[in-house]
Formats: C-alpha cells, sequence, structure tokens
C-alpha cells in the first residue's frame, strides 16, 4: 500500500523478567485505521499494547510512530508523541469527580481534546460531571476513561478491551464511540476477547497466540472466515 501506517510494530519482542512473553510481533495500522488484535486469554494482547506505550520493562525490536522510533524512549516521552494507552482498569481517579478527571490527563500535549469535544462526543459523560468517578456505571467509567486520553493529545489510542463486562446496549455505545473516533481520522488498536464486536469496527484483525503472530486478516470478513475465527478462539 502507498500508505505509510502511523504504528509500524517490528519484530517486537518483551519480557516479564526473566520470562519472555512476545516473540517478534510485527503489525501496522494505517492513519485512521483501526485494527484488532484477537487471542484467547494469555495469548499476549495486553502485553502488545503495554510494549507500545513503554510499560514493559524490557522490549527490544521496533515500534515506530509517524515515522519515529520509540524503543527507549519513556511512557512519558511515548504519550508526548501522541499515542495514548486506555488500559483495561480503566485508569481513572474513583474518589475525584468526573469533571476533574477530565482536567487531570495523564500527560498534555498540544491537539488534545476540548470539553465541548469531548461533551459532543459522550453526552453522557456532560451529565455525570460532578459524580465521582467510582460512582459511574461501567459503561460510563470506560467512556471517561477514553475521554480522559481524547484529552492528552494522542492520535493513535490503544484500547484494551473496552467493552469488557459492560451490557449490550453499552457495547453499542462504544461502538458508536470508535466508529467517530474513526471518522475524526484517529489511529486504533483495539484488544478485544467479544469478536463480534471487533469483526464491526475494525479493518484489519491480527490473531495471537503464545506470544506471537499467528493469521493476520483484512476486513471485511466473510462468513467463513468468521467462522474460523471464532473456532480458534472458542477452543
Ligand atoms: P488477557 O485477555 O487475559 O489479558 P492477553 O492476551 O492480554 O490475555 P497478556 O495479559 O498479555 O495476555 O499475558 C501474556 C502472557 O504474559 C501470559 O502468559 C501471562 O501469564 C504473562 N503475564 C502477564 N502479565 C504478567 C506479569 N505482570 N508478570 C509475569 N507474567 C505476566
Amino acid at each position: 500500500s502507498l500508505v505509510k501506517p502511523a504504528l509500524e510494530l517490528r519484530n517486537l519482542s518483551a519480557w516479564y523478567g526473566e520470562s519472555r512473553a512476545l516473540y517478534d510481533v510485527s503489525l501496522d495500522v494505517k492513519p485512521g485505521g483501526v485494527v484488532s488484535l484477537l487471542g484467547r486469554n494469555g495469548a499476549g494482547k495486553t502485553t502488545i499494547v503495554k510494549s507500545i506505550m513503554g510499560l514493559m520493562n524490557r522490549r527490544e525490536g521496533s515500534v515506530r510512530f509517524e515515522n519515529r522510533e520509540t524503543i527507549g524512549l519513556s511512557p512519558r516521552k511515548i504519550a508526548l508523541l501522541g499515542i495514548g494507552l486506555v488500559p483495561e482498569e480503566r485508569g481513572i481517579f474513583g474518589t475525584l469527580t468526573v469533571q476533574e478527571n477530565l482536567m487531570l490527563p495523564p500527560v498534555v500535549r498540544d491537539g488534545g481534546m476540548t470539553l465541548e469535544r469531548i461533551f459532543d462526543l459522550f453526552p453522557n459523560v456532560r451529565a455525570r460531571l460532578t459524580a465521582a468517578g467510582n460512582a459511574l456505571s461501567g459503561g460510563e467509567q470506560q467512556m471517561l476513561a477514553i475521554a480522559r486520553i481524547l484529552r492528552t493529545g494522542a492520535r493513535a489510542i490503544l484500547l484494551d478491551e473496552p467493552t469488557e463486562g459492560l451490557a449490550p446496549v453499552i457495547v453499542q455505545q462504544i461502538r458508536k464511540t470508535i466508529e467517530s473516533m474513526k471518522e475524526m481520522g484517529f489511529t486504533i488498536l483495539l484488544v478485544e476477547q467479544n469478536f463480534d464486536f471487533a469483526a464491526r469496527v475494525s479493518d484489519a484483525f491480527v490473531v495471537i497466540e503464545n506470544g506471537r503472530v499467528v493469521d493476520r486478516l483484512e476486513g471485511p470478513l466473510g462468513s467463513a472466515e468468521i467462522e474460523s475465527v471464532r473456532r480458534f478462539l472458542s477452543v
């Protein structure tokens, strides 16, 4: 393809102490593209997004964002380049209000989304401005977590299991949010257990097993591909 990827992983390996968790993972996310990492529990999906963010104490290979190498940079420097991680545990401040959470993004760089745009994207967040983080529903917490990362000015967003534990109607709202973010031009790497959800929002899929890439698929998927991925994930 002629389009240079926004996010380019080449032979990325990572370790927890002495224990190797990733083996030469290579993948691309095009500017404005949505790629899903699929795989069973413990496959290494979370480790990939943590490695991109610089959160593993040992990683090797190459992770380039908009042509800049990030291996060797701290998580803060990586965030300042324009990558944001919405972690599985969401990372919001439970005892602070929604408004305070929005005023305290993990980093601040140019181009952070204004509160007005945040409220357009997440009307529920506006409605809950004075509530404490830990008084929110799971879906509201997820939306606040995404909103805080959009406040940082990140252009590439790593979403770790955004739909986990949420009711189907809330999962639909998260889907609309991701579609809006895509329309706004954000580059998105998604970790998902919910394959039906991932299949609807993604342009491409990378299947992970034992810390390795074992398959790659371009969307939209045909029914035979959907069946074979579903069978693989449920074994
Ligand atoms: P899940 O959906 O369960 O989070 P995952 O695909 O995201 O699955 P990872 O969390 O990336 O998987 O885990 C990959 C491997 O790394 C697993 O074998 C796991 O046991 C191991 N691992 C994860 N976190 C740590 C840690 N802090 N210390 C040591 N090993 C870890």
